[in-house]
C-alpha cells in the first residue's frame, strides 16, 4: 500500500514554515523555518526555495497544504490578499506551486485550518462537529460539519468574528459596526479601556499610554474594577456569539486558541453566564465541551497537512 507524503506549509508575517509528514505519523519528517522578509520583495521565492529544501530525496510528494494569514478562495487556490504581505493580491497561489512541484496544492486560511488541525490532531479530537475559535487581536473561527471543514461556496464561510452582535456597535476592523470582534478580541478589549479611561473613569491603567490586553489582564489581577469588567463585558459579548454559533452548527465541543482566550476564569466566568443566558434551549448545551486548544503554534502545519489528507481521501 502506498504510503502518502504531504509537505505542509505555514505562511506566517514573521515566519514560513514548512514540514513534511509521512501518513500516519505525528512528526515531522523534516522540518525548517525561515523569516517570512514580507517587506522585502519575494516572499514567494524564499517559500519555493524553502520547499526545495524539505523536499524528500526521492521528490516523491502526494501533495502540498498551505495555512494562509488572509482571505482565500480553496477552490481556485487564490489568495486574495495577506495582511502582511502586500505582494500577495489575487494571488494564484495554487497554481503557481503546482506548476513548480507538479502536485496538487490545498490551501485555507489560518483559522479554518487551526480549527481542522484541533479537530484531527489536538482538542477536539473524536468529535464530528467541531466549533473553534481563536481569541487574539481579532476574532476568527473555523467550522468542522460531520468531519469535514466547512468553506462555503467561495471558500469564505466561518468569519465567525464578524458575525453582527451590535448593529449599532463599536467599528470593527473590518470597517464595520457591532461585529463580535469589536466586542471580544483583544483589540475590543483595549477600546473599551481606552474610552472609559477617556469618559474620566479611574484605574490603576495610565489614561496617556496604550494600554494592550495584556497589561489590561495584569491590572485586572491585582484588582482593578475596570480591567476586570473589560473582559467580563469581551466574555458576555463572546457568549452571545457563542450561542449564536451553537444555534448555527450545533457542536459538540468549542475549541478557544487565541492569546486572549488564555485569561481563564477572568472571561470566562462571564463568558458562561452569558452563552447559558442566550441559548434558546438548554438542550445546545447537554454535554458540550468547552476546551483550550492544544497545538499552538504547531496548528497552522498539522492544519494544513489535515486538510491535504482530507482532500486525498486518505
Ligand atoms: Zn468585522
Amino acid at each position: 500500500m502506498h504510503m502518502s507524503t504531504i509537505i505542509s506549509l505555514d505562511i506566517g508575517g514573521t515566519q514560513l514554515r514548512a514540514a513534511v509528514y509521512a501518513q500516519d505519523q505525528r512528526e515531522p519528517l523534516t522540518h525548517k523555518r525561515i523569516k517570512t522578509l514580507a517587506n522585502e520583495p519575494d516572499t514567494f521565492g524564499r517559500l519555493l526555495r524553502l520547499i526545495e529544501d524539505v523536499m524528500p530525496a526521492d521528490g516523491k510528494v502526494d501533495a502540498i497544504g498551505a495555512s494562509i494569514p488572509g482571505p482565500v478562495d480553496p477552490k481556485t487556490g487564490i489568495v486574495m490578499f495577506a495582511p502582511n504581505i502586500k505582494e500577495w493580491r489575487d494571488f494564484p497561489f495554487a497554481a503557481k506551486l503546482m506548476k513548480n512541484f507538479g502536485v496538487p496544492v490545498f490551501l485555507d486560511n489560518d483559522a479554518n485550518l487551526a480549527g481542522l488541525a484541533e479537530w484531527k490532531f489536538g482538542a477536539a479530537r473524536g468529535h464530528h462537529n467541531v466549533l473553534y475559535l481563536t481569541v487574539s487581536t481579532g476574532v476568527g473561527g473555523g467550522v468542522i460539519i460531520n468531519d469535514r471543514l466547512l468553506q462555503g461556496s467561495h471558500g469564505l464561510a466561518a468569519e465567525l468574528g464578524h458575525t453582527t452582535i451590535q448593529a449599532d456597535g463599536p467599528l470593527c476592523g473590518c470597517g464595520q459596526r457591532g461585529h463580535l470582534e469589536a466586542f471580544s478580541s483583544g483589540t475590543g478589549i483595549e477600546r473599551f479601556v481606552a474610552e472609559q479611561l477617556e469618559a474620566g473613569r479611574k484605574s490603576i491603567l495610565d489614561l496617556s499610554k496604550r494600554n494592550s490586553a495584556r497589561d489590561i489582564s495584569a491590572a485586572a489581577s491585582q484588582g482593578d474594577a475596570l480591567s476586570i469588567e473589560a473582559y467580563q463585558v469581551a466574555g458576555r459579548y463572546l457568549g452571545i456569539g457563542v450561542a449564536n454559533f451553537l444555534h448555527s452548527f450545533n457542536p459538540s465541543v468549542v475549541v478557544f486558541g487565541g492569546g486572549v482566550s488564555q485569561s481563564g476564569a477572568l472571561l470566562f466566568d462571564s463568558f458562561e453566564v452569558s452563552l447559558k443566558a442566550h441559548v434558546i434551549h438548554p438542550r445546545y448545551l447537554e454535554g458540550l465541551v468547552i476546551a483550550r486548544a492544544e497545538l499552538g503554534d504547531d496548528s497552522g502545519l498539522l492544519g494544513a497537512r489535515a486538510l491535504a489528507e482530507l482532500k486525498l481521501d486518505l
